[in-house]
């Protein structure tokens, strides 16, 4: 009796019977639990039930959530302007941004365009490379199998064609150039075999290639792998040989998850066009933008359309701008490379015991990430259950749980509950034996 209250006050009929989730059916859909606010690293769920959250609401809420600091931006802002229109127009969050992410990206990124989204900032990304052609031939793409950049029609063409959504939109899809994922595990040690199935790829299809996009070290939403950076110098040398532009997407790696501000630190080698979001607001609220050289500025500029051909309506939205500019202050303000690390290893330590489960395959760790993968896929209605009754919030995808948690807010305490957790649960839906 008692629990199905608790059921009525998580589970909402109305929203079960007409609110799509993301990726779910309207059969039958698998059941989703009403939160009714969030402080720090922890979700209260409508019943006063409090979980510890492991994944920052898809991994960009690096400060916590409710941060007063954000707040009061936010709270700020809106007594000035939530938004105007940015064409003709600008405005001091907008300007300021700017600076402080010129200061902290690649030397060489000169422009900033602000995006809706990370998806819009793919998009624009890769309209970008087209226009900066001077070959009207070069209008497509390589990338690497295991990717993941958006929902969006352009970007789910450079997504991972098994993983991603190629099979639900078959030809609708432009065709892409994949080169197998990169072999070469993070801290392995160099093959530079593993570059070669690439430089072929490009030195056969240069010319009718705009640019190369891939998340650099880390895939994320493809399958939580890291690589060798060697493959990115490799793949930087390759691509300044045939004047393909290489695109870094840095949606979910950057704003410190990796250990590094940006991964392609990792690398030492920048991109000609750079895509942050997720974290950029700290997980306040949607964002993204686009960074390039000024070479890549000049020969968009220089195009037939003399212009870049893309301007959302709410393009460098003052109220996400002046959020943005309070969370990256914050995150540049607190020894955040320390917690990375520290977080680090607490994973490492806490994870590394389930790699000799039998339903495991591997556990990876690198920054504030923690991969457990298991060699069949986890029943998601089963595990989440299990989590809410023991008081954690992860979400697996495929066959990876992970744990991703607020890297600034959480407790060490926190993060070794989640890892117990996530293995304690596991271990009962039988992946120990
Ligand atoms: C999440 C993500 C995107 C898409 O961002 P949205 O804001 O969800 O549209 C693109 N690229 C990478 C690497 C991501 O992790």
């Amino acid at each position: 009796m008692k629990r199905e209250i608790m059921n009525e006050e998580i589970f909402d009929s109305f929203d079960r019977q007409h609110l799509w989730h993301p990726y779910t059916s309207t059969h039958n859909p698998l059941p989703t639990y009403k939160v009714s606010e969030a402080h720090g690293a922890e979700l209260v769920l409508a019943d006063g039930r409090r979980l510890i959250d492991g994944m920052s609401s898809w991994w960009c809420v690096i400060h916590g959530y409710n941060n007063p600091v954000l707040n009061e931006a936010a709270k700020r802002q809106i007594d000035r302007m939530s938004h105007v229109m940015f064409g003709g127009l600008t405005h001091d969050p907008a300007i300021e941004l700017g600076k402080l992410l010129l200061d902290i990206l690649p030397p060489s990124m000169e422009h900033i365009f602000y995006a809706d989204s990370g998806s819009v900032a793919t998009e624009v990304a890769m309209k970008m490379a087209v226009q900066a052609q001077d070959d009207p031939k070069r209008t497509n793409f390589a990338t690497i199998l295991g990717g993941y950049h958006g929902d969006t029609w352009n970007a789910m063409s450079v997504c991972d064609p098994v993983t991603g959504m190629h099979g639900a939109f078959g030809s609708a899809l432009p065709i892409r150039y994949f080169a197998p994922r990169p072999k070469c595990r993070f801290r392995d040690e160099w093959d530079p075999e593993d570059f070669e199935p690439m430089r072929q790829l490009l030195r056969e299809h240069a010319s009718e290639l705009a640019g190369v996009i891939l998340e650099p070290v880390v895939q994320g939403a493809g399958g939580m792998y890291f690589y060798h950076p060697q493959y990115l110098r490799e793949l930087r040398k390759e691509c300044d040989r045939l004047g393909i532009l290489l695109i870094f997407d840095e949606i979910a790696t950057g704003f410190g998850r990796t250990g590094e501000l940006f991964a392609y630190t990792h690398a030492g080698v920048e991109p000609d066009i750079m895509l942050i979001g997720k974290g950029i607001t700290g997980g306040f609220m949607t964002f993204a933008a686009v960074a390039t050289s000024a070479r890549v500025a000049e020969m968009i500029s220089s195009s037939q359309a003399g212009c870049i051909m893309h301007g959302p309506t709410f393009m460098g939205n003052p109220l996400a701008c002046a959020v943005a500019c309070a969370s990256v202050r914050l995150l540049l303000s607190q020894p955040w490379r320390q917690r990375v690390h520290e977080i680090e290893e607490t994973l490492r330590r806490e994870l590394s015991v389930a790699e000799s489960w039998d339903g495991v395959t591997e556990v990876r760790v690198l920054g504030a990430i923690g991969v457990v993968q298991t060699k069949t896929p986890v029943d998601l209605a089963r595990f989440q259950e299990l989590c809410v009754e023991r008081g954690v919030w992860i979400r697996p995808f495929g066959l990876n749980a992970y744990i991703m948690p607020p890297f600034m807010a959480v407790s060490d305490e926190q993060v070794v509950k989640l890892c117990r957790e996530l293995l304690g649960i596991l271990e009962e839906m039988g992946y120990k034996e």
